[in-house]
């Protein structure tokens, strides 16, 4: 396993478009044990492929709740239900955070490792982490549909590990706050 590079906004490669994944080999394994260990050296929830320069439609999530490490390939929304409105973060967009309307609950259908096909229903904070690592397989950033732009964590947020702990996603805190 190793760590990847995690591009930042500008780099261009997160507004391409991911391409889905045909082979299920030894080096999709390995770009999954990547993703998930990047996304833990990082503090996210989830991580999706194109985050560390790989256009292919993957995406990991970890953390949420009682949420099992699950790795996502070639995955797609089949249903959506009801609406929240929460604060997200990213960690291609370190620092920051926006208000962003989700689905309450959404069911996705996706590969696992072996190419064996699952489905999911996940509520709350899950169901808005699949909902922005999906986007980010389009080319999508949450920026472009935080409503009222984007604004700084707080410094002493940002010095606190456990504040900051799920920047790719939330902070817990500011989704509290009344921000
Ligand atoms: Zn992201």
């Amino acid at each position: 396993m190793a760590l990847r590079n995690v591009l930042l906004e500008g780099d261009g490669t997160l507004r391409k478009k991911s391409r889905e994944v045909t082979h299920f080999d030894q080096r999709t394994r390995e770009l999954i044990d990547d993703m998930f260990e990047t996304m833990r050296e990082e503090d996210g929830l989830g991580l999706a492929a194109p985050q560390v320069g790989v256009l292919k439609r993957i995406f990991v999530m970890e953390g949420v709740e009682d949420n099992e490490p699950t790795a996502f390939i070639n995955p797609v929304l089949i249903d959506e239900k009801g609406e929240q409105t929460g604060a997200e973060g990213c960690l291609s967009l370190p620092g920051l955070f926006g208000i962003v309307t989700r689905p309450e609950e959404i069911r996705v259908r996706a590969q696992d490792i072996s190419g064996e096909e699952f489905e999911r229903t996940y509520t709350g904070l899950e169901a808005r982490c699949v909902c922005h690592e999906i986007d980010h397989l389009y080319g999508v950033l949450y920026r472009d549909k935080a409503e009222g732009g984007l604004h700084k964590l707080e410094p002493e947020e940002e010095q606190d590990e456990t504040e900051t702990a799920s920047e790719e996603i939330i902070s817990a805190k500011v989704a509290d706050s009344d921000a």
